[in-house]
């Protein structure tokens, strides 16, 4: 398709977070002009747990990010589990398509990290500009580009056009919203707290999940609601945080904030999670999932990352999803964008959505079981106090949960997950 000159790029990505960065670093990397807009200045928090499975650093070896150690980047060999007076070691396995580690890395700078790698692959990196509004064709309703705020001046709008537009600003998904692709009320949505603390735990080579939270003494005090992490970061700090899902998108009404101080009040002392460790606020934020935000391709539009609610509903991970659908939605729009006519190149766009569920579709639609199942927190204590014993079914639901299983000529875990997603519609 010839591009018109009256266009200021082939494509606007709008956000740079993990699935803006990945988006446009694909698409400069095969030569396309790409204006990648966020609304914040570098380095700025993003409200995570900072993990990052071994499915996540995958797609970080993929892009060819460097990871050293000394940059922050801090390797772990799995998922410590605490649960029903047990406490159970899951490494991470080693297998053809994943490595054997995780990683963790505060947000601050993993972001700022990405977004730069994307600008020195010929991004047009442009922070403190925020997307306003889709600019739509009168008459085909198609999205030609983004109105645009630079700094906080409200009065000083402008334009920018493309072909092609990315929504990638997470889970507020402005431009998306705008053009009417809102939120379906039956898939999870996931909330979730969290801050820092100095802790001797920093180093600890394990991300930890804590499956029960107790307002005292653990097993001899009363359970609170909701789920705990304590991911480690190398460098003096350690993330804590805790979260709940509910099944729908309307997330469970609790004092998150509460619960978390109640948490932290009974842990070990050892641990040293005091206020005067604390580093930051307390923060909490919504976690979209299952694929709640759809279409995922509409009229020039492309939701990538949690604007298309790409967070797990298995383990609330939602980075390597972002920086996947990054990879996935530039190779299409490399495909459109090559094609002669408008007819080619609308019908390589409308392949992203099939392609995305190609690859998560019937993984987040057994999530949506789940997450019906651990809803109940009957059903889930009884899971946690027979299940964690035993090492074959654990084997299964730590590749099940973390998404760790191979998809081709795996072991009987893994060929029995992959017939379990092939049996359920793609959500
Ligand atoms: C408490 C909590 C803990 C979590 N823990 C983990 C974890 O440990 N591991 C994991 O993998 N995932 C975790 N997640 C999920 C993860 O944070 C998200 O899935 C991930 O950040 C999604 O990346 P994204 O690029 O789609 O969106 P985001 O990271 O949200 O990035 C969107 C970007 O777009 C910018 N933006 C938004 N609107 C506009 C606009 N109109 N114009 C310009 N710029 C705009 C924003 O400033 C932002 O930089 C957690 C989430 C929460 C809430």
């Amino acid at each position: 398709m010839s591009l018109s000159a009256s266009y200021d790029a082939d494509v606007i990505v709008v956000g740079a977070g993990p699935g803006g960065s990945a988006t446009a670093h694909y698409l400069a990397q095969t030569g396309h002009s790409v204006i990648l807009l966020e609304k914040s200045t570098f380095p700025r928090d993003k409200i995570c747990g900072d993990g990052l499975t071994p499915h996540a650093v995958s797609e970080l070896i993929r892009m060819g990010v460097p990871m050293p150690a000394e940059d922050g980047w801090m390797r772990n060999k799995g998922l410590r589990v605490i649960g029903g007076g047990h406490e159970i070691h899951l490494p991470w396995p080693d297998t053809e398509t994943f490595p054997n580690y995780g990683m963790a890395k505060a947000r601050t700078s993993l972001d700022e990290t990405l977004a730069l790698f994307a600008q020195a692959s010929g991004a047009d990196l442009r922070t403190g500009v925020t997307a306003v509004g889709p600019i739509l064709n009168e008459r085909s309703g198609r999205i030609e580009g983004v109105t645009v705020r630079e700094g906080r001046d409200r009065e000083n709008i402008t334009e920018l056009r493309a072909p092609i537009v990315v929504e990638s600003g997470g889970v507020s998904a402005r431009i998306a919203t705008a053009m009417g692709i809102t939120p379906i009320e039956n898939r999870p949505m996931g909330v979730a707290v969290r801050t820092y603390f100095r802790s001797p735990r920093h180093d600890d080579e394990w991300m930890e999940s804590q499956l029960e939270l107790w307002d005292g003494p653990r097993e001899n005090s009363n359970l609170l609601p909701g789920y705990g992490w304590i991911f480690p970061l190398g460098n003096g700090l350690v993330n804590v945080g805790l979260g709940s899902v509910s099944s729908t998108a309307h997330a469970t009404k609790l004092d998150y904030k509460d619960l978390f101080r109640t948490w932290m009040r009974n842990a070990p002392a050892d641990w040293e999670f005091t206020e005067e460790n604390q580093v930051g606020k307390l923060r909490s934020a919504a976690l979209p999932m299952a694929l709640n935000r759809q279409p995922l391709y509409h009229n020039g539009l492309l939701l990538v990352g949690d604007a298309g609610g790409m967070t797990s509903p298995f383990n609330g991970e939602g980075i390597g999803y972002a920086l996947m659908a990054g990879r996935i939605a530039a190779d299409v729009m490399s495909q459109a964008l090559a094609r002669t006519s408008g007819y080619g190149h609308v019908k390589a766009l409308r392949s992203y959505p099939e392609a995305i569920k190609a690859e998560i579709g019937g993984y987040y639609s057994l999530g949506r079981v789940f997450v019906k199942l651990i809803e109940n927190p009957q059903i889930m204590r009884v899971c946690t106090k027979y299940g964690l014993p035993r090492p074959q079914l654990m084997k299964l639901v730590h590749k099940l949960l973390s998404d760790g299983y191979e998809r081709r000529d795996g072991d009987v875990t893994d060929r029995l997950l992959v017939a379990l997603t092939k049996m359920v519609p793609a959500a």
